[in-house]
């Protein structure tokens, strides 16, 4: 049986407490594809991931999110995680108590007193993260820090749909050049579909994807080529890219 769209997002829309959020948002990624989403601060792409990840604030008021073909949007976070979706939050949290070895573990299937795979560790070497092993997560980790304990959760999940909030934010040139090679090596090899927040360009260079989501005001507006839309954002700012949204659509630009 034909699987379906890897992430299918249709008529979407989400409350935050009272407050409508995301307004019939749609969506739709085959399997292996990647979507730059762009939009003002408070248009609402933080609420978007975090509501395919089935975060309980992001209240569903209608609508469907479909994940291989089979609906999960009634589905809680776990449940969604064992099917292969994660999320890089925009503000990693720091999680008391838990040491990121044994967090690293846990992704990678393994029980506490385990020990990494000579691989496992020359990854954990490639990522300058092994003299973090033995701190609590996050916990004075800096910006870029977090995000690539973060990034290396998630190659350790072996995730299947990779949703990414802002993993340039806080991240310095040379560091950000290495996260999005490794960030561009494994959806590669592994075929994951991804959905990528940015505000800023670099990251284009390097990760490639072939759609962009500009979302404002809860909206979303979908075209082919995130550098194109990007530029024009850069240009013009996000009204003139809505203005000019059908044009694009329809490839006339
Ligand atoms: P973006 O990521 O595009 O900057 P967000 O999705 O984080 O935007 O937020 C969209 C809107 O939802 C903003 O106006 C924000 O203030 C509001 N919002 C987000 N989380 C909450 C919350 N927990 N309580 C109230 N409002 C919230
Ligand atoms: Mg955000």
């Amino acid at each position: 049986m034909a699987k379906g769209a890897a992430l299918e997002i249709e008529n979407l829309s989400v409350k935050i407490d009272d407050k409508l959020i995301l307004k019939n948002i749609n969506l739709k990624l085959e399997a292996g594809e990647r979507a730059f989403v762009f939009g003002p601060n408070g248009s609402g792409k933080s609420t978007l991931i975090r509501t395919i990840m089935g975060i309980p604030s992001c209240k569903v008021v209608s609508g469907s999110i479909s994940y291989e073909g089979k609906e999960i949007t009634d589905l809680d976070v776990y449940s969604r995680s064992k099917l292969g979706v994660s999320m890089l939050f925009q503000q990693p949290p720091e999680i008391r108590g838990v040491k990121l070895a044994h967090l690293l573990k846990l992704c990678l299937g393994k029980k506490r007193n385990d020990e990494f795979s000579s691989d496992e560790m020359e990854t954990i070497k490639r990522f300058n993260l092994v003299e973090f092993l033995d701190r609590d997560v996050n916990v004075g980790f800096s910006g870029g820090e977090r995000k690539k304990a973060e990034i290396l959760q998630i190659l350790f999940l072996k995730s299947k749909l990779v949703l990414l909030d802002e993993p340039d934010s806080g991240v310095d040139v040379d560091s950000l050049r290495f996260l999005s090679s490794e960030l561009e090596n494994y959806l590669n090899d592994s075929k994951a579909t991804s959905l990528i927040i940015t505000h800023k360009g670099d990251i284009l260079d390097f990760v490639k994807a072939e759609n962009a989501c500009v979302i404002i005001d809860g909206m979303n507006h979908c075209f082919p080529d995130p550098k194109t839309i990007y530029e024009e954002i850069r240009t013009n700012g996000y009204e003139h890219c809505l203005s000019c949204s059908t044009r694009i659509t329809e490839g006339l630009a």
